[in-house]
């Protein structure tokens, strides 16, 4: 008998008083008894509508029924049929809007989805911790091909072509791997530990990582060709930021999100001058921005030692874009949200931020987005005093590749154009996926497109 009850089984997690003061997990994970108990909440349903929802085809009831009879190796091996990285996914993926959106357990009113995202994490931890590694027998086929980016996508496809028997090379222009999941997206989300074991994996099944190669000054696409590469995948993500381009972004203190949390992230800014690159925090932070990224930034700034942090976004609470589980963790942490709220200027003292100029805005009719549009309420001007400015309003491509490679066509915002069954870009032999075709997305959609291309790339290439 199915358990019918309309909750998830609860995660345990940090107190919020606590973990708002240092980096550790957020969530703590489900024990082998409680996923045994979320799993029997699922209908295994004839139709199941979860898996439409899911962006690489997880076969989401059978992983599920396997946990529900507690054979969590039987449901590790179904999950990693179609996903190569579990453990992440179940950590990151806005579930909410995918698989769990589908589930029917949540249709009705007032009733939780089975908590798909949790199971599948446990799952994943369950298998680091007591599983075996089974040893593959890879057969090589003297084909070389390069990969650019250590991120979701370039990991991906590097995987699924070294498991086929190709010379895989990774080229990364930081000095670690893992893309956003290891400069980005923050430990208390996602423990680099395991992001690190996931590129381990990876360079097991034979594949080479050069890190601090920039590709497009280091070496450019047309060189690596020369040297014998059949086939490029570019994964470069989306890591330009964008700006407002109010009066006083150039003052110190204001820092791009992904410059800031690159800052922490991997340099340890916040141990200066232990590390050499700093992060400069004061009792007040601005982050300007409401989606995951701004979200991560706020929760760093806090655990940083900053007092009053404000999320300040020119719309409402609706139109929020952050994942409501990040939204719902940061007012936790004492987050303080200041919505319909726009910067118009930050002003300086000696170089450095003293307050940002803020105005009050109301929502007009719906723009070319859906959403409606926000419009300045007149005179409504206000001070906000802070030192600590930081822009999380989005990010594009890079522009170096489109710029050192000829042949490469590219959107007017700089994402690379695909062809989007194989992934093949304008450029013979060369493909792409990922943030930089589909500018700032999600780590699934990014995998997604690293295996597809994978796939593209041995078809290309095996009939060569
Ligand atoms: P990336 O992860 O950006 O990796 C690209 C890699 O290419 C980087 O390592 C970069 O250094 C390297 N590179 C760039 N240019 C070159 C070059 N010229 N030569 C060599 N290497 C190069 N998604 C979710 O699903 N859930 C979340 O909770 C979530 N939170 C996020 C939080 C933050 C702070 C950020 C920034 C993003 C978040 N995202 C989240 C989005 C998600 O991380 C991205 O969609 C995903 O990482 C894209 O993968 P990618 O492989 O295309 O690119
Ligand atoms: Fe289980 Fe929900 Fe999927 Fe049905 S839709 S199989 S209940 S997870």
């Amino acid at each position: 008998m199915p358990n019918m009850s309309l909750e998830k089984v609860k995660m345990p997690e940090q107190d919020p008083q606590v973990r708002n003061k240092n980096f550790d997990e957020v969530s703590l994970g489900y024990t082998p008894e409680q996923a045994m108990e979320e799993a029997t909440r699922c209908l295994n349903c004839r139709k199941p509508f979860c898996m439409q929802g899911c962006p690489v085809g997880v076969p989401i009831p059978e992983f599920i029924q396997h946990v529900a009879h507690g054979e969590f190796e039987e449901a590790y091996e179904t999950i990693t049929r179609e996903n190569a990285l579990p453990a992440i996914c179940g950590r990151v993926c806005p579930q909410e809007n995918q698989c769990e959106g589908q589930c029917i357990r949540g249709k009705r009113k007032g009733a939780e989805s089975v908590g798909i995202g949790r199971l599948e994490r446990f799952v994943a931890d369950y298998h680091r911790e007591h599983g075996t590694k089974k040893l593959l027998n890879i057969e090589k086929n003297g084909k070389k091909v390069a990969v650019v980016g250590s991120g979701p996508a370039g990991i991906t496809c590097a995987g699924e072509l070294a498991k086929k028997g190709y010379d895989v090379t990774v080229f990364e222009a930081l000095h670690k791997t893992g893309g956003v999941l290891s400069y980005g997206i923050p430990e208390f989300r996602l423990p680099k530990s395991l992001v690190q074991q996931e590129v381990d994996g990876v360079a097991e099944l034979g594949v080479d990582f050069e890190t601090n190669v920039v590709v497009g000054r280091s070496i450019t696409i047309d060189e690596l060709q020369e040297q014998g590469y059949e086939a490029i995948f570019v994964g470069s993500g989306a890591g330009l930021p964008r700006f407002q381009g109010i009066p006083g972004e150039n003052l110190n203190g204001v820092y791009a999100a992904n410059e800031f949390l690159t800052r922490v992230n991997l340099m340890k800014g916040y141990e200066f001058p232990n590390h050499p690159t700093p992060v400069k925090i004061t009792d007040t932070v601005c982050v300007i921005g409401a989606g995951n990224v701004a979200m991560d930034a706020a929760r760093t700034a806090k655990r940083l030692g900053a007092k009053n942090v404000y999320i300040v976004y020119r719309r409402g609470a609706e139109e929020v874009p952050a994942r409501a589980e990040e939204v719902h963790h940061a007012k936790e942490e004492g987050i303080i949200f200041k919505l319909l709220t726009n910067p118009v200027k930050i002003e300086g003292e000696n170089g450095w931020v003293k307050s940002m100029e803020c105005v009050e805005m109301e929502l007009g009719e719906p723009d070319e987005s859906g959403r409606r549009r926000p419009v300045v309420k007149e005179g409504s001007n206000f001070t906000i005093e802070t030192g600590t400015v930081i822009v999380s309003i989005g990010q594009s491509p890079n522009p170096l590749i489109r710029q050192t490679t000829p042949g490469l066509d590219t959107q007017r915002w700089g994402g690379i154009i695909v062809d989007e069954e194989t992934m093949k870009t304008s450029k013979d032999g060369v493909y792409a996926g990922g943030d930089v075709v589909t500018g700032a997305a999600t780590v699934i959609l990014a995998m997604g497109a690293g295996k597809k291309a994978a796939q593209a790339i041995d078809n290309a290439l095996k009939n060569k």
